[in-house]
C-alpha cells in the first residue's frame, strides 16, 4: 500500500525520535563552590580510568585477560583498607554505586539478619541530621513495621551527643548509624566517642563518612567502626562508585546478606564490578592525600576570609540570639554550625563547608517588606557563574526547606537566606575573591548594605 504525504511525514519524524541526541556537558568557565555536592574528577584518576577504559576484563570471567583486573580490584581493596588501618582479615570491602546504595544495604541487610536471628523486632538509632539516603530508609524500614527507629536531635550547631545515643539504647538495638560529618552545616560527630558506646554495648555501629573520609584519615579500628559508607565522586574520584566497608565480624556474625542478588564480591553485591572507576577510586584517594593538611589548612583560611571580608560589608549576628525574644534589629549575616576548634588533630568542622545565613530586618518592616530569599541569591550568583547552593528554600521556592534546618529548629527566618559554600582543594584566591565581591553585590539587590537596621536612618 502507498504511502500518502501526511503518512510519510510521521514516519519520518519518527525515525527522528529515535536518533538518540548527543548531549555534552557544559564548558561554562564557572567558580564552582559546590564541592559537597561533587568535586572534579582529577587528573590521576581521568588517567588511571583511561587506562582500564577499553578493557574487556571481567573481573568475575577466568580468561586470560581477566586476571590482571582480579589483581586491580585485589590491590585496590587492600590499598583503601591499609588507608583506613585496616587489613583484609578484619574487613571487607564492598563496591557499591555510591553512598546511598551503602547506606541503604548496611540498613535494610542488619535488620533483615536480625530478625531472622532473633525472631524480635530490631531497634536502629541514628540522627535526624543524616543524609536523605538514610533518612528515607529508616522511614520506610519503620512505616514497613520492620524496624523500631530512634533519630536523636542535635544541638544548635548539628552535632550528634554520644551521650543522648547512649541513652536511647534498647535490649533489642541492633545497629547504631551516626553520620561522620554533615553535608551541609559541616560539624563532625564525635564518632570514636559513639563507637566506643556502640562497642561496650556490642551493638555493630555504622558511620556515613561521605564528607568526612576525603579531608581525614579515619583509622576504623580506632574509632571502632564496623562500617563505613562513602562516595569517590566526592573526593575527585569518578561518578557512580561508592563503597561499603564493613568488618568481617559483622558479616559472619550478623550472617549479613547482599541487597542486590548476584555472584560478585562474595554474593554481597551482585553485578559487574566498574573496574575503569575503582582504578580511578584509588588514584584519587592517593592524590586527595598528598600534602592533606596544608590543604585542609589552605581551605580553612579561605573560609576565614570570606567571613572577613562579609565582615566589612555587614554585621556578622549569632545563631543563637534567634531564640531569644529579643531579635536583632539589623540585616546582618550568620554562620551556622560550630565555630571551628582550629585542631588538626580533633577538628569539628570540616575545613571546607561554610553554611551562611542572611537576614534581613523585620522590626522595621514596613508594608511590602520581603523577607530575604536564598533562592534569589544563587539565582543572582549563577548569572555571574558562580555555583554555590542553597540547602533550604525561601518561601518563593518551591523546594522544601532541608530537615538539617529544621533538627537544628532554625526558625523561617533564618531557614530563607541559607546558603551553603564548599570549597575545593583547588580554589584559588583570586576565585574567592570574584565570589566576595559578586555576593557582595547580589545582597545588595535584596537588602540595603550600607544601612544594617534597615531603618533608613543610621549612616
Ligand atoms: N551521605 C552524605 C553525607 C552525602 O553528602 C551524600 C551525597 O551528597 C550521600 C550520602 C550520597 O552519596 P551518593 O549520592 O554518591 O550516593
Amino acid at each position: 500500500m502507498k504511502k500518502n504525504g501526511t503518512q510519510k511525514k510521521k514516519a519520518v519524524s519518527k525515525k527522528k525520535t529515535l536518533v538518540a541526541k548527543t548531549v555534552t556537558p557544559c564548558k561554562a568557565n564557572v567558580i564552582y563552590l559546590d564541592n559537597n555536592g561533587t568535586t572534579k574528577l582529577c587528573k590521576e584518576a581521568k588517567n588511571a580510568m583511561v587506562m582500564w577504559l577499553e578493557s574487556r576484563a571481567n573481573p568475575s570471567s577466568d580468561s586470560i585477560i581477566a586476571k590482571k583486573s582480579k589483581e586491580l580490584m585485589e590491590c585496590a581493596r587492600k590499598y583503601i583498607l591499609k588507608h583506613c588501618s585496616v587489613n583484609a582479615s578484619k574487613y571487607t570491602i564492598i563496591f557499591t554505586s555510591g553512598a546511598s546504595e551503602s547506606n541503604c544495604f548496611i540498613l535494610r541487610s542488619v535488620v533483615d539478619s536480625y530478625k531472622q536471628h532473633t525472631g524480635k523486632k530490631p531497634h536502629i538509632i541514628t540522627s535526624a541530621t543524616e543524609h536523605e539516603s538514610i533518612i528515607q530508609c529508616c522511614n520506610s524500614l519503620r512505616d514497613s513495621g520492620r524496624a523500631n527507629i530512634t533519630y536523636i536531635e542535635p544541638n544548635a550547631y548539628g552535632c550528634i551527643s554520644p551521650a543522648l545515643v547512649k541513652k536511647a539504647i534498647t535490649s533489642q538495638t541492633a545497629l547504631i548509624s551516626v553520620m561522620a560529618a554533615n553535608n551541609e552545616l559541616g560539624c563532625i560527630n564525635d564518632i570514636r566517642a559513639i563507637g566506643e558506646i556502640a562497642h561496650d554495648k556490642k551493638i555493630p555501629f555504622h558511620t556515613d563518612a561521605v564528607q568526612l573520609f576525603g579531608k581525614y584519615k579515619i583509622p576504623l579500628i580506632k574509632n571502632r567502626v564496623d562500617a563505613l559508607s562513602m562516595s569517590f565522586h566526592k573526593l575527585y574520584g569518578p561518578m557512580g562508585l561508592g563503597m561499603l566497608i564493613i568488618s568481617n565480624a559483622l558479616i559472619d556474625g550478623y550472617n549479613l546478606k547482599g541487597q542486590i542478588s548476584g555472584t560478585q564480591q562474595n554474593k554481597l553485591r551482585g553485578g559487574t564490578e566498574n573496574v575503569p572507576a575503582v582504578a580511578g577510586a584509588v588514584a584519587a584517594i592517593k592524590s586527595t592525600f598528598a600534602n592533606r593538611s596544608e590543604k585542609n589548612k589552605k581551605m580553612c583560611l579561605q573560609k576565614k576570609h570570606i567571613i572577613y571580608e562579609l565582615e566589612k560589608a555587614l554585621p556578622q549576628g549569632t545563631y543563637k540570639s534567634y531564640f531569644s525574644k529579643k531579635k536583632p534589629k539589623r540585616n546582618e549575616f550568620l554562620v551556622l554550625g560550630p565555630e571551628s576548634n582550629s585542631s588538626y588533630k580533633n577538628p569539628n568542622v570540616l575545613p571546607n563547608t561554610l553554611l551562611l545565613c542572611f537576614v534581613k530586618n523585620v522590626s522595621f518592616s514596613k508594608e511590602g517588606y520581603k523577607p530575604f530569599c536564598n533562592v534569589d541569591l544563587k539565582k543572582c550568583l549563577n548569572r555571574r557563574n558562580i555555583v554555590i547552593s542553597v540547602g533550604s528554600a525561601c518561601a518563593t521556592s518551591s523546594k522544601k526547606a532541608s530537615h538539617v534546618l529544621y533538627s537544628i529548629k532554625a526558625p523561617e527566618i533564618v531557614r530563607q537566606g541559607v546558603i551553603r559554600v564548599s570549597l575545593s582543594d583547588n580554589t584559588t584566591k583570586k576565585e574567592i575573591d570574584t565570589f566576595v565581591k559578586e555576593l557582595i553585590l547580589c545582597l545588595k539587590k535584596q537588602m540595603p548594605l550600607d544601612d544594617p537596621t534597615g531603618s533608613g536612618t543610621s549612616k
